[in-house]
């Protein structure tokens, strides 16, 4: 008997993928989970269907039913990483699915599931059941086999020195059932929506599963159909700040009645364009009336190296519309100086919101339409006046904890 499994556990499901990464939420987006009582499937198995474009994931009910949350997601990561890791087509030429290229294949993705994407050997198989390279081969004799090995390192290790009693199959591996085209097209696809960062794990991950093989072909795909691309960046971070400051410009434009006619030639551009310097120009600002703009570099560590383009960003801001406000901070707020600063341990974001409220106090104004700060997250507690005027440029790898949730947020990784 078969049956769909219902849209509240596909729903969770999904949401459990997107934890471990973007592209198992992908792949179980154009799956379709069917339970089965079918003896010949003990566990899982994974099938491509070509007319309907998607993958048919085979779940024996009684085995999925008798397993925790997270052994239930270990099982899925697990099928999908064979597929992005090409083992439908790098198992053909070993022994085309034989007992030792399916435990050399577990080898690979059970160890990628703990030290990849963040899943708990203990929690995913506490019955210690699986193949791992621990139960596979003795280590105290062969240091030289790791984690990080191809299938194909283990598949040549197991035949060499592979324990006799090794572990179980998470699945039954009919990846003859899997159409390699189709596999390969998918990935790719998949690959393109990714985020930077996204690809970068799994560059790393598929990196690592190189081998001294020369890869080969079979029936028509190379076997490592699958090459993350990190997106080529166009924008620059700067641009997070121009761009505010030019929408902050022209909805000032519009507060201001009579302010200027739009030029003719301009008017079938839409007004959310950001025509700024066309529309303010022959109009001068009294310093009270100006955009008052904040930026906080923090110098405590890895961002220093960012310090330069942000002071010179602050120079491009244009001073006849804008009060510009810049600033370093570790534990303290200091001026920016080219020269050289002193820098302290540790990184505080309370102290920038009390820099602000005392600036205010001493020099009459108001409080800020836009606060940057650039940082790696790592600070302390803070609680503005108005989060939502925050902007916080974090580095590669920010924490986000101290950072207040109505406030935003832009990883600058992610641009140029
Ligand atoms: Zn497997």
């Amino acid at each position: 008997m078969e049956h769909r499994m219902s849209t509240r556990e596909i729903m969770d499901i999904s949401f459990a993928m997107q934890k471990y990464h973007g592209i198992f939420k992908k792949l179980w987006e154009i799956t379709r989970p069917i339970y089965t009582d079918n003896k010949h499937i003990p566990t899982a198995e994974v099938s491509t269907d070509l007319d309907g474009n998607f993958f048919k994931f085979m779940i024996n009910k009684d085995f999925f039913s008798s397993l925790s949350k997270d052994e239930q997601y270990f099982i899925i990561v697990h099928e999908f990483l064979h597929l992005i890791l090409g083992h439908p087509m790098r198992t053909v030429p070993l022994d085309n699915n034989g007992i030792i290229s399916s435990i050399a294949v577990d080898l690979v993705v059970n160890n990628a599931a703990i030290t990849r994407f963040g899943m708990h050997k203990n929690v995913i198989d506490p019955d210690n059941v699986y193949c791992w390279i621990e139960n596979s081969f003795d280590l105290e004799i062969h240091p030289e086999i790791n984690e990080f090995k191809s299938m194909e390192f283990y598949y040549y290790a197991l035949l060499a020195h592979g324990n006799s009693n090794i572990g179980k199959l998470v699945s039954s591996h009919n990846f003859s059932k899997i159409d390699r085209k189709m596999l390969s097209d998918i990935l790719k696809k998949i690959s393109g929506e990714l985020s930077d960062k996204e690809n970068k794990i799994l560059k790393s991950l598929m990196d690592g599963q190189k081998t001294n093989l020369k890869a080969g072909k079979e029936d028509g795909t190379e076997w490592f159909v699958f090459t993350p691309t990190t997106h080529r960046k166009t924008k620059k971070w700067e641009s997070i700040i121009i761009n505010w400051c030019a929408r902050a410009l022209s909805v000032k434009e519009k507060e201001c009645v009579n302010w200027h006619t739009k030029p003719r030639r301009l008017f079938f551009i839409d007004d959310h364009l950001n025509i700024p310097t066309v529309t303010l120009e022959n109009h001068k600002l009294n310093d009270r009336d100006k955009l008052n703009v904040f930026l906080f570099q923090d110098i405590s560590g890895s961002c220093s190296n960012y310090a330069d383009r942000f002071y010179n960003l602050s120079l491009t801001i244009p001073a006849d519309k804008f009060n510009v406000h810049y600033y370093a901070f570790d534990t303290k707020v200091q001026e920016f100086s080219k020269d050289g600063m002193y820098i302290g341990g540790g990184t505080s974001f309370s102290i920038i919101e009390t820099f602000i409220h005392d600036m205010m106090d001493s020099d009459n104004i108001k409080y800020p339409d836009a606060v940057f700060v650039l940082t790696d997250g790592a600070g302390d507690t803070i609680d503005p006046t108005i989060p939502s005027r925050y902007y916080w440029l974090l580095t590669d790898g920010s924490q986000l904890n101290y950072i207040p949730s109505e406030s935003h947020t832009f990883d600058i990784s992610e641009f140029e």
